[in-house]
């Protein structure tokens, strides 16, 4: 019942995460402040729901937020099953610059897919911010403009990130006992 007790490890506080958005939101808001008609924040969702909530109210320039949806890990796998774009409620992004806003670089596979949609949707530019990268070897060619943190390859949850949907409202991005995956489906590590 209490999520708490399924924690194995905080990687990275609450805190932390919060010194370094203000510092990315810096950065960016410099980067992006030439730019008259203002930028498109792309969110992927749900993982980069409480991120971008945090990040884009420290950047004080003019923006329009259009989501995109995108599933890589469907339920309780914890290895990319493939990215699937389920929804897009983009709306016009036709000249616009776009920064897509992600979780987690992982493997590549999610921003090799959306970056070109994007482009043939007709945005003028598009940058992409993840708060996370994971150290392994990711897609050929995919890199994202800003990071906040580099992680080892450990499976994370919290701050937006889930594990078969639940975790996202933990303060701090978190590990979990193994004990929470062997309970569970037979994509456990
Ligand atoms: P990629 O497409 O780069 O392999 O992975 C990106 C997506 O996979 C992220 O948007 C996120 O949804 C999911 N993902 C990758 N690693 C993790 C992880 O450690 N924890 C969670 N909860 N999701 C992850
Ligand atoms: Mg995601």
């Amino acid at each position: 019942m209490v999520m708490q007790e399924d924690i194995e490890k905080v990687l990275i506080s609450a805190e932390q995460v919060h010194t370094r958005i203000k510092a990315m939101a810096l950065e960016i808001t410099r980067d992006f402040s030439d730019i008259e008609s203002g930028i498109t924040i792309v969110p992927i969702m749900t993982g980069a729901m409480i991120f971008t909530a945090d990040l884009i109210r420290e950047m004080p320039i003019r923006m329009k937020i259009n989501l995109m949806t995108v599933s890589s890990y469907p339920g309780a796998s914890l290895r990319t099953q493939g990215v699937t774009v389920l929804a897009k409620q983009l709306g016009d992004v036709h000249g616009r610059h776009v920064l897509l806003i992600d979780d987690i670089l992982d493997s590549g596979g999610t921003l090799r897919a959306v970056i070109p949609l994007l482009k043939e949707l007709g945005a003028d530019s598009v940058r992409s911010c993840v708060l996370l990268r994971k150290d392994r070897q990711t897609v050929k060619g995919v890199q994202a403009d800003y990071v906040g943190f580099d992680i080892p390859d450990e499976f994370v949850v919290g701050y937006g990130l889930d594990y078969d949907s639940v975790y996202r409202n933990l303060r701090d991005i978190c590990t979990l006992k193994p004990s929470v995956y062997s309970t569970n489906t037979p994509n456990t590590p």
